[in-house]
């Protein structure tokens, strides 16, 4: 019998999960099949127990919900509860395993994908949302020389240092700073996990923060170049990325959790990759 997934978020047109998913199925030869689901905003639950009461075996979680699947959860892995949000649940009788894969299919890329390895590099992240939380146990387990949270709003990049400081093992420095902090200051590996490129904007990042040689990666996917993506080039980088691969690691780790095979993303990424020019 076939096995039922699927990507629940409102809205949820724009997903790739399903073509991603789909693919994945075909090459690991998996009887799966994976759909979208536009959860009504406040009915995230009745949603859910729907999908499940129907067959459904596990779900990929978009905004608005992950909180709310956070939330929906009877069993939360670490990397769920570091993050406080999950991105991908299973299920099984009456329980909700629920993971949340985005920081370690973020660190996969960069490490193994693009070749980058973090160890011993000077890394920013700009924005202390979701999205830096998650990737926050991921980057530290890399033994960076350093790590450096920036935001606009200053008191959530030191929050999330201070999370981060309270788990990690290794001891990496780990500090959150605003905009104004970074003169002088040069990284190896600049992330953007602000939400600024969404709506065309750009964080105020001195250009002198990238160090000679360094890597450029936009959190954000299947935008072209950006405005943080056009000052790295201004500035000289070229090694640029986007997060089509972040997005391509996150639903293998997915996949192998609900299917127990890791597919190879490869054909997935070249399939959605959008030319940075
Ligand atoms: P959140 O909404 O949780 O956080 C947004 C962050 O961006 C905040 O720190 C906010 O600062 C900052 N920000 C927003 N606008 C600006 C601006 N104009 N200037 C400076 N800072 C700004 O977002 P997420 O963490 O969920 O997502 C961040 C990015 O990561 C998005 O682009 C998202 O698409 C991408 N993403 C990609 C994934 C992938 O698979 N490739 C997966 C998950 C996310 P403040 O705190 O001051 O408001």
């Amino acid at each position: 019998m076939t096995d039922r997934y699927a990507v629940i978020g409102n809205p949820i047109e724009q997903s790739k999960s399903p073509l991603i998913h789909t693919a994945f199925a075909q090459v690991t030869g998996q009887d799966i099949e994976y759909t979208k689901v536009l959860g009504p905003l406040g009915e995230f639950a009745q949603t859910v127990d729907a999908f499940r009461a129907a067959g459904g075996q596990g779900m990929n979680v978009t905004a608005p919900f992950k909180l709310d699947a956070f939330a929906y959860a009877t069993d939360l892995a670490p990397s769920a509860q570091m993050a406080g949000a999950v991105n991908a649940m299973k299920f099984e009788g009456g329980k909700v395993y629920a993971e949340n894969f985005d920081g370690v299919g973020l660190v996969r890329d960069v490490v193994h994908n693009l070749g980058c390895p973090l160890k011993g590099k000077r890394v920013l992240v700009m924005g202390a949302g979701g999205a830096t939380r998650g990737a926050l146990l991921p980057m530290l387990a890399e033994q960076p020389a350093q790590l450096v949270i920036v935001n606009r709003t200053v008191a959530k990049a030191d929050e999330l240092a201070a999370l981060g400081n309270k788990h990690q093992t290794g001891q990496v420095p780990l500090c959150g700073l605003g905009y104004d902090q970074l003169q002088g200051q040069q990284f190896d590996v600049v992330f953007n996990a602000t939400s600024a490129s969404l709506t065309a904007e750009l964080p105020p990042l001195p250009v002198s923060a990238f160090a000679p040689g360094a890597l450029a990666y936009e959190l954000a996917y299947g935008k072209g170049l950006t405005p943080f993506l056009r000052l790295a080039k201004r500035a000289g980088v070229t090694r640029l990325a986007d997060g089509v691969g972040m997005l391509a690691e996150q639903a293998a780790e997915a996949f192998l959790w609900w299917r127990g095979v890791r597919p190879d993303t490869q054909g997935v990424i070249r399939q959605l990759t959008v030319p940075l020019v």
